[in-house]
């Protein structure tokens, strides 16, 4: 019996290895769609502004007497693709980082501090909507200040873009059980049902008709930006939104203790 219960076991241990093995094989594969997805993705996106720039290149080349106020538009044209290739390349490497692993640092962070600051800043230069400081609760977390920093700006940045002028955009920190719970409000467009799933995929841009056909001129990365310095945080992020009512992004972090 006992020699029985051996094999038995040898066999378990078998099957066990066995289907580690294929499990990893699989998410190598997966991970390997994605990383192709990605390329692709990126290459279509920075292809538009480049041909955009070389266009205008182009023109003012082969047209030296071009009158001044045109010469201006079309520099005005260039500066701007210019500086979204240059936004497209900086969240590419940000993210390229974060998926070869970038380790955080692991600090505490007094999050309603980070919340004060980053709003104050902001609420400065903000002209056309009300912001509002909800109810903070002073609570700290382990982690990396400049990211926390940067979350919170994505956040803010997305709902004054999807905030028609006249809008409101508020923040609050509360504590839900051991997270600290932050939420970013907006009474801006909102984002329909069926786009609400996808808003954290890489390069994901609800459609412009939503937002009166103007470009705000994001890059479809800010989300899954967010995501991963959440994730990397150990904690959760998601939207809540109605269309045409608003959105309200909520960040879950593990509340510290000391
Ligand atoms: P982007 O750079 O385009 O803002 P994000 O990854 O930050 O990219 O967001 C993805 C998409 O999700 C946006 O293009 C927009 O359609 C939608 N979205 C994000 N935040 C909001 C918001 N507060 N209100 C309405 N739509 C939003």
């Amino acid at each position: 019996a006992y020699r029985i219960t051996g094999v038995i076991l040898d066999i378990t241990a078998r099957i066990q290895a066995e289907t580690a093995l294929r499990d990893s094989e699989k998410r190598l594969r997966e991970l390997s769609e994605a990383q192709k997805r990605f390329i692709a993705d990126a290459a279509h996106e920075l292809r538009t502004p480049l041909t955009a720039i070389q266009g205008n290149i182009d023109i003012f080349m082969r047209y030296p007497n071009i009158p001044d106020d045109e010469k201006l538009d079309i520099l005005g044209d260039v500066q701007r693709e210019s500086n979204r290739l240059g936004r497209l390349v900086n969240d590419m490497l940000q993210l390229a980082r974060g998926d070869s692993g970038a380790t955080l640092r692991e600090e505490e962070v007094q999050l309603d501090q980070v919340i004060v600051d980053v709003w104050r800043d902001l609420s400065r230069v903000v002209p056309f909507h009300h912001m509002l400081l909800g109810e903070v609760e002073p609570l700290q977390i382990m982690g990396d200040q400049d990211r926390l920093k940067q979350l919170l700006l994505i956040l803010l940045e997305n709902a004054l873009k999807y905030t028609p002028e006249g809008g409101t955009v508020s923040v609050s920190l509360s504590r839900q059980e051991k997270c600290a719970e932050m939420r970013v409000m907006d009474t801006g467009y909102g984002i329909s049902e069926e786009d609400l799933p996808r808003v954290f995929e890489r390069f994901f841009r609800a459609d412009r008709s939503r937002t009166r056909g103007e470009d705000p001129g994001g890059t479809g990365l800010g989300l899954p930006i967010a995501k991963w310095i959440v994730e990397s945080h150990k904690g959760k992020i998601w939207l809540e939104s109605e269309l045409g009512k608003g959105t309200t992004a909520v960040v879950q972090l593990p509340v510290y203790e000391g």
